[in-house]
């Protein structure tokens, strides 16, 4: 009989719209690779997508890609000891091939990524390869630190966007990615923030949040903003966005839709106005500066975990859509 403490509970999707809660076998700690014990996963649409079969994934597989925890058995051979808070890269690449030592390690085609490709942060204990964990103060609250992984994506697109000194930035999409750029712009010196979406809670809490003004798709002020960051991720923002932006404008494409939707797109507009449409995906070296930016305290996160569940709870958030009082779900393991 293996003892109680080499089992653990986790949430594994087994195929397609299927979510098991189970008892598996611990993880041990290998050469380059650490246990850590799960503080704190946040759910994302990702997670909903994979769920429902819309973004590639490999199950059997523990679900959970936006996690922090402590190193519970470090790696043999590893510096992190036991006990150190770590933030955890989900994304890890090869590191060897062309994308990777060109700085472009979200290309990779041997990148797999903990939670999608390999058993993820819904679940007591996860093993992470020591490359991917970066140590942070003791004091950081996890909850806050879970929130790292979707900050550094939102740092790949503002990196993308450029210096944000004076811009005039609209944000399209009220939920975590666009309540977290709607944040980083502010920081980056924006001169104006408007949040755009459709969901009146939303746009309060963003003002609440530091962005100057808020609006409903349609309205504010189509064709006077720098750049303009869709973090919607459905039908039809990305043409919201394109109004928004102002001639010369760029606008950073952050929201993930499902892979076979289209957007219709009015050429001539995008040449008679050279509008810029660059797409931002993952986190290619931005972790460590996201994980230092919870930690400084410099962003608002507490009224963006609006709730709070169990692992045994986490299957249930996984397959409800989200209300629009839904900013993100953390799970707590412990
Ligand atoms: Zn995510
Ligand atoms: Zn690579």
């Amino acid at each position: 009989m293996e003892s109680v403490t080499h089992r653990m509970s986790a949430v594994v999707l087994t195929g397609t719209e299927q979510l098991a809660f189970q008892d598996r076998p611990a993880p041990r700690a290998l050469p380059g690779q650490s246990v850590i014990k799960v503080l704190a996963c946040g759910l994302c649409g990702t997670d909903r997508h994979i769920v429902h079969g819309e973004y590639p994934s490999r199950p059997p597989l523990i679900l959970g890609h936006e996690f922090a925890g402590v190193v519970h058995e470090p790696s043999p051979d590893g510096d992190i000891p036991s006990g150190t808070l770590v933030s955890i890269d989900p994304n890890i690449s090869c590191g060897s091939c062309h994308a990777c030592t060109h700085g472009s390690t979200a290309f990779c085609p041997r990148r797999l990524a903990l939670g999608v490709d390999l058993d993820g942060g819904l679940a007591e204990l996860c093993i992470v390869p020591d490359t991917q964990m970066y140590p942070v103060d003791q004091q950081v609250d996890p909850v806050r630190l879970a929130f790292a992984e979707p900050l550094a994506c939102c740092l790949r697109g503002t990196d993308l966007a450029g210096d944000l000194a004076g811009a005039r930035v609209a944000v399209v999409g009220g939920g975590v990615m666009g309540q977290l750029t709607a944040q980083l712009a502010r920081l980056g010196g924006a001169s104006a923030v408007t949040m755009v979406t459709r969901q009146a809670e939303r746009r309060r809490l963003a003002v609440d949040l530091g962005a100057t003004s808020a609006c409903a798709p349609g309205e504010g002020h189509l064709g006077a903003h720098d750049v303009v960051f869709e973090c919607a991720g459905a039908s039809g923002t990305l043409q919201v966005s394109v109004d928004l932006a102002r001639a010369g404008g760029t606008v950073i494409v952050l929201g993930i839709t499902p892979q076979d939707h289209t957007y219709p797109i009015n050429p001539y507009d995008l040449v008679a106005r050279e509008i810029r449409i660059q797409g931002s995906f993952l986190n290619p070296r931005t972790q460590r500066r996201a994980a230092d930016l919870v930690a400084a305290g410099l962003l608002q996160l507490d009224p963006l975990a609006t709730r709070i569940v169990t692992l045994a709870q986490a299957s249930e958030s996984l397959v409800q859509a989200p209300g629009p009082s839904d900013i993100k779900v953390i799970v707590r393991p412990g």
